[in-house]
């Protein structure tokens, strides 16, 4: 049997919030549930959205909660060789190639195309350069996609499917200003660390399955996937650091948690806290009860 290996995975772009301690708890929650091993991972790759100090911040944040990792945090920062032979494997398989394309050209060649193709601001890409770069320099790096429908199970959200191709489009895996983008290093990420169990937050949810594809195409095993439900705020927007959701404060800890707990669908803890971890536990087993597992 696969020992449980489970991780939370921040940005350090602010501190925690009542949102991040929603993913953070149901991650150790879920970790604790089956007996495994739960890490956390600061993923500061895309450096000009990092705030100095946050990964420090969020690492004090849920010492105070009491999320506590089996080992030390690992920097996605400091893992740009792993990232760089990943991305090198891929194209000798035959399965990155080079991209020249502005967001001008992409653009052009979507209208051409009869129609400007964008999910979640970002646009499709038409594969202008899958057959090569035509003289021009290359940009980025993206993954070859194919174009058949991705079917994938959530725990929580059930049978989900895409086709990342018609959907997305080959996706950028190193970014035209050299940063590596966030799919390629949350796959080498989780696949070097042996994750067998990803629960995060809901908004991640559409990512996984060009997470698999990836994972596919470099021969890493897919872990088991459970999103988790999103806090809003009082506009009934996600609550995010980029729309200034507030840091919590673990000085008493017992009520934010008991937030991030009725978020989850468990039930309120009143006695200590050592005794509310063990009864959460005990209710996740119950509620996020995943046979076969
Ligand atoms: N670093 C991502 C975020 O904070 C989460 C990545 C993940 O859990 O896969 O939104």
């Amino acid at each position: 049997m696969v020992r449980y290996v489970g991780r939370f995975a921040p940005s350090p772009t602010g501190p925690l919030h009542a949102g991040s301690l929603v993913a953070a708890l149901a991650s150790w929650l879920d970790a604790r549930a089956h007996g495994g091993r739960w890490l956390v991972r600061i993923e500061d790759v895309d450096t000009p959205r990092c705030l100095a100090g946050a990964a420090e911040t969020i690492l004090g944040q849920l010492a105070g909660f009491g999320l506590v990792p089996d080992a030390t945090p690992v920097w996605q920062s400091h893992r740009g060789a792993l990232y760089q032979q990943a991305l090198e494997t891929l194209i000798t398989n035959g399965r990155a190639y080079a991209c020249a394309c502005s967001r001008k050209d992409i653009e052009a060649a979507l209208a051409a195309q009869g129609a400007i193709r964008m999910r979640y601001g970002e646009l499709v890409y038409p594969g202008t350069c899958r057959q090569g770069l035509a003289g021009r320099q290359p940009r980025a790096w993206r993954l070859l996609t194919d174009a058949q429908p991705l079917l994938w199970n959530d725990d929580r959200l059930g049978a989900q499917q895409q086709d990342v191709q018609a959907d997305v489009g080959d996706f950028v895996l190193r970014r035209a200003d050299g940063l590596w983008a966030y799919q390629l290093a949350v796959v080498v990420d989780d696949g070097d660390q042996r994750i067998t169990h990803v629960v995060r937050g809901a908004d991640l949810a559409d990512n996984t399955a060009r997470q698999i594809l990836l994972q596919r195409a470099m021969g890493l095993p897919t872990p088991q996937y459970l999103h988790t439900p999103l806090v809003l705020g009082p506009n009934g927007e996600k609550l995010s650091k980029q729309n200034g959701a507030a840091p919590v404060s673990a000085s008493n800890p017992l009520p934010l948690l008991n937030d991030a707990a009725m978020a989850l669908g468990l039930p309120v803890q009143r006695g200590s806290l050592a005794d509310a971890r063990s009864a959460w536990i005990l209710a996740w087993r119950d509620f996020y009860n995943r046979p076969g597992d």
